[in-house]
């Protein structure tokens, strides 16, 4: 196996034509290619809300682009960050509200500054000069229809960083298919094999159909994984796995889907990071961290599986100091 060891690592479709995951044509410049006018379906939820006019769907937002955090970060696996570090854009909202959630403040909606996509490119530019070496978009999902127009941009204005899509994994691939072109690393979740794990802890049933979706999209528009010769990645899928705690059976059935269908043509971190935080409540499980033992024994059964391409984390990871103060910080 070949196993890299981190100390850290954290972590649309407006209704088009074709059926429930078609969009128009896709304009050169990005902004043609999601219909705001029938409710919003960008993502699995489809909860049709009518963000245009401000109303906000599952995923707390409008359509007004809401950014919580824009800084460098160093906490990513070491092919994403090492160096001048990780340009990262935090988007509040999220489709998933997942209850055990590590960024509470920014899903909840209840942190963030509402901006232009104009101010947008100016920040991934900010970043850039302060060294990032990417620029890394977090839950930018529900916001598509205003990010992919300011990539556009700044990559017509020359950004030639790689451009990083960082997911809580449940999206539609039609929705995907919109970025084709724009993105450069997927650094999507793979939270639950078990559906009925999805529906108890992010109230979605079909998070492990999903996401199987999302990352075959994925995996044609990277192809395979490309590193430079200081081991930046340039290019590729690396899936994220949050090992919960009491959730060891379902982390190997996540190893298994991973290993079985996509081998080699991605990378695999698995995190031992889970943080119990207040917001959990009453959960048998969730109440507590992950032990070594449990860590252990899904890092076994990756190598059990010979799998390949693996990044594990060591150290003291499982802190809450080590989530970001979302406080408008570069936005
Ligand atoms: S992106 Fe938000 S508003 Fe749109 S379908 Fe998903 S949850 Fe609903």
């Amino acid at each position: 196996m070949q196993m890299k060891i981190f100390t850290y690592g954290h972590e649309s479709g407006f209704a088009g034509k074709e059926g429930k995951d078609r969009m128009e044509t896709k304009r050169k410049d990005g902004s043609g290619a999601w219909d705001v006018q029938s409710g919003c379906r960008l993502c699995p939820r489809e909860c049709m809300a009518d963000r245009a006019h401000g109303e906000t769907g599952y995923c707390g937002m409008s359509m007004e682009l809401t950014v919580a955090r824009a800084a460098l970060h160093f906490w990513e696996e070491p092919c994403i960050c090492a160096g001048g570090g990780s340009g990262t854009v935090f988007f509040s909202g999220c489709t998933l509200q997942c209850v055990f959630c590590q960024n509470y403040e920014i899903a909840a909606g209840t942190a963030g500054k509402r901006i232009s996509s104009k101010r947008l490119v100016e920040i991934f530019w900010e970043l850039k000069e302060q060294g990032a070496e990417n620029i890394n978009l977090v839950t930018a999902g529900h916001f598509l229809p205003l990010v992919a127009p300011a990539l556009y941009e700044a990559k017509a204005q020359g950004l030639d960083i790689p451009i990083v899509y960082n997911t809580g994994g449940y999206e539609k691939a039609g929705t995907l298919r919109q970025l084709e072109g724009l993105v450069d690393i997927w650094l999507p979740d793979y939270k639950y094999r078990d559906g009925a794990l999805a529906q108890r802890y992010s109230h979605c049933a079909d998070y492990p159909k999903r996401a199987h979706e999302a990352l075959a999209e994925m995996v044609r528009q990277a192809g395979a994984p490309v590193f430079d010769g200081t081991g930046r990645m340039k290019k590729g899928v690396i899936v994220r796995h949050l090992v919960l705690p009491g959730c060891v059976a379902d982390s190997k059935d996540v190893l298994d889907y991973l290993h079985d269908t996509w081998g080699v043509r991605i990378w695999t971190s698995i995190l031992s990071q889970y943080t119990p935080l207040p917001h959990v409540g009453t959960d048998p499980n969730l109440g507590r961290r992950v032990t070594d033992e449990e860590y252990e024994e899904v890092v076994d059964y990756a190598c059990f599986l010979g799998m390949k391409q693996v990044y594990i984390q060591e150290g003291v990871c499982a802190e809450a100091c080590f989530i970001p103060a979302f406080d408008g910080t570069g936005v």
